[in-house]
């Protein structure tokens, strides 16, 4: 199966790709967590993202559809993938369109107000991609899975936030109706206070594979 997680920042697409991935055999691509590991990296194209990155602004459209296009060509996608935070925008789904053929695109949605409060206890794993809540890690301040230290993202910080929203509502949100037309639409609602586990089950449910 050759799926999109939509949605707005926060909504929890990384992390239902992350349990989706593990329990269908597919590959999560995250265009975000691709763009980091440049930066950390360094390299040219890390350092001309960080710039957007930092500021809530999304990287050019041919930066992150050169990205894509290369990465869906490994062997790890030949039984499907999971595409996390791309496409962000209409020209981005359109380049997709003539280089995959998508079968679902599952839209993640969530109150604004509940976002804010994720992203702003929002911890990462730069090395493993893993994410946490400080709302559950009781003070600790390791990844669980691979020990390295967690850090808040720049991008998490309240400013940046809002102007995530922004962008998302003006650049993304328009997706929705894209895939919607195409047929290829299916929506989750995420309730505020409901488990990852909740959510997860629902996605399952939603894609028919409860
Ligand atoms: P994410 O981890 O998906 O929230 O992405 C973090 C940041 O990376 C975004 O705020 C953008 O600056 C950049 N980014 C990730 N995916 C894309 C994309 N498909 N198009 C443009 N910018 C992106």
């Amino acid at each position: 199966m050759n799926l999109i997680f939509l949605g707005p920042p926060g909504a929890g697409k990384g992390t239902m790709a992350q349990l989706l991935m593990a329990d269908a055999g597919i590959p999560q691509i995250s265009t975000g967590d691709m763009l980091r590991q440049a930066m950390k990296a360094g390299t040219e194209m890390g350092l001309s993202a960080k710039r957007y990155i930092e500021a809530g602004e999304l990287v050019p459209d041919e930066v992150v559809i050169g990205i894509v296009k290369d990465r869906l060509q490994a062997e790890d996608c030949k039984n499907g993938y999971i595409l996390d935070g791309f496409p962000r925008t209409v020209p981005q789904a359109e380049a997709l369109a003539q280089f995959a053929k998508i079968d679902v695109a599952l839209n993640i949605a969530l109150d604004d107000e509940v976002i804010i409060n994720r992203l702003g206890g929002r911890r990462v794993c730069l090395k493993c991609g893993a994410t946490y809540h400080t709302s559950t890690l009781n003070g600790k301040d390791t990844c669980a899975n691979c020990g390295e230290k967690l850090v808040q993202r720049k991008d998490d910080a309240p400013e940046t936030v809002k102007n995530r929203l922004a962008v998302y509502a003006a650049q993304t949100a328009p997706l929705i109706d894209y895939y919607a037309k195409k047929g290829l639409l299916k929506t989750v609602e995420c309730a505020p206070k409901a488990t990852v586990q909740e959510n997860y089950a629902k996605v399952r449910e939603t894609l028919g594979m409860a």
